[in-house]
């Protein structure tokens, strides 16, 4: 009881000024409720019938990743001729099926690397659903499992995509990356150079790094509930328990999109990590053994494959391609949030989060929704500002010595009617006083 107590006596650096320019309804309770309801969600869409991705076709292209590296001094890797054969491969399967397909390329490691982006026509283009998977493998060997199952997965779907003739609500993308092996280069590039604008438009970034482990396992990546959400309605549909992915956090072509505040999710089916006895009595395969033991390892052919894992796992890419490219648009009250976290220092300098808002007509509404969820032992200590993009701030919360609760999960309703609505909005938060630390984990608006 004490420790907090006593903090009360704490001297705050410096008195800061009251009177939000925002107004908050009564007690963060009620807000906090009221930030659940704030948000406009599309109505409920029956998914279309989302098709059976063929095992047997994802298998055939990793055949032919096979005879590509054995042809090649037995590896697919950057900067080497395996790679580009690969690369080459895919867009002439894309090409031949109607898809709009474009080379990128950049210099990394003294080579030139190659990043394939395949558009399939149709779809609200502000509104894109994308789906990557990294197509170099390591030097030592083929990289079949990692990570020509998931090229080959997303691969054949979005050949279903063209089957099918599918015509989305959203704009799908389909993404190969390079050079993900030396440090995920090839996505990096990719995000860097694409316009602000652009990264706005994409509503989901979905990663397929390694779905075919030989002893598997299905990890679901936990960064944004509602594409971890669709995942796992695909598994349970099919009686498959899943987990959290924990261990790929940072440490795939993910990364970049979920840097610049894209929201993120994926399939892995584990690597070098062992599975335990609980695991294999969920999932079958050996305990005690790695998920794949030819994990970035010559032995990584394509007889390193569960048939059953890529027959789960090209399917659940196919769910998701499906069940977030025919959903609805979002109705009117869009909403554009950050979801990555930020450090705020202990008695320290302000920091900031941006939002970038684009394909709002005019000025800002008069009752903007700013929510936000920052994580913190003494909430008194903050004080919070909106800044619009010309730089015009508005006080949201202002620090109070007294109030020792944990946490701002809260909803202000700010006049921003004299701002421009489009352009980088930022939540800026300063710690004023020391002891207590948190960080942002995520805000939006909706307009
Ligand atoms: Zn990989």
């Amino acid at each position: 009881m004490s420790q907090r107590a006593s903090r009360r006596s704490r001297v705050l650096r410096s008195a800061v000024a009251t009177g939000a320019a925002a107004t908050l309804a009564a007690g963060f309770l009620a807000t906090a409720a009221s930030a659940q309801v704030t948000q406009a969600r599309p109505a409920a869409v029956t998914v279309q019938a989302v098709p059976d991705i063929p095992v047997a076709n994802v298998k055939a292209h990793l055949a032919q990743l096979q005879s590509i590296a054995t042809a090649n001094g037995g590896n697919r890797a950057h900067g080497r001729t395996g790679y580009k054969a690969s690369i080459d491969y895919v867009k002439a399967k894309l090409d031949g099926a109607g898809f709009t397909t474009t080379l990128q390329t950049f210099t990394t490691s003294g080579a030139t690397g190659y990043n394939l982006i395949a558009d399939w026509p149709g779809g609200d283009a502000s509104h894109v659903v994308m789906v990557g998977a990294h197509l170099d493998s390591v030097s030592a060997g083929p990289g079949i499992n990692d990570n020509g199952s998931g090229s080959a997965g997303i691969l054949e779907t979005a050949l279903a995509v063209s089957r099918a003739g599918l015509q989305p609500t959203k704009h799908l993308r389909f993404g190969w990356w390079g050079a993900e092996e030396l440090g995920m280069i090839g996505s990096k590039y990719y995000v860097n150079n694409l316009p602000t604008a652009e990264r706005a438009k994409i509503d989901a970034y979905m990663n397929f790094d390694m779905i075919g482990s030989p002893n598997p396992g299905y990890f679901v990546y936990d960064d944004d509930p509602k594409l971890e959400g669709v995942l796992k309605t695909y598994f349970s549909g099919v009686g498959v328990p899943t987990e959290i992915e924990t261990n790929g956090d940072g440490r795939s072509d993910h990364a970049p999109f979920k840097n610049v505040g894209i929201k993120v999710g994926g399939l892995y089916s584990g690597g070098d990590e062992i599975k335990t006895a609980a695991q294999a009595t969920k999932w079958g395969g050996s305990a005690g053994q790695d998920f794949d033991a030819c994990y970035h390892a010559s032995c990584d052919t394509s007889a390193n494959i569960n048939d059953t894992a890529l027959d789960r796992g090209a399917d659940s890419i196919a769910y998701a391609v499906w069940t977030l490219g025919t959903e609805a648009p979002p109705l009117p009250g869009t909403v554009f949030e950050n979801t990555a976290d930020v450090q705020i220092p202990d008695n320290g300098a302000a920091v900031t989060s941006s939002v970038t808002v684009s394909g709002v007509t005019g000025n800002a509404p008069a009752a903007l929704q700013v929510g936000m969820d920052i994580k913190h032992t003494w909430r008194g200590d903050l004080v919070v500002d909106l800044v619009a993009p010309d730089g015009s701030t508005y006080r949201l919360k202002s620090s109070s010595s007294n109030d020792s609760a944990d946490d701002v999960v809260a909803t202000y309703t700010v006049n921003a009617s004299s701002e421009v609505a489009n352009g980088v909005w930022k939540l800026k938060v300063q710690d004023i006083a020391a002891q207590d630390t948190g960080y942002i984990n995520s805000w939006k608006l909706t307009f």
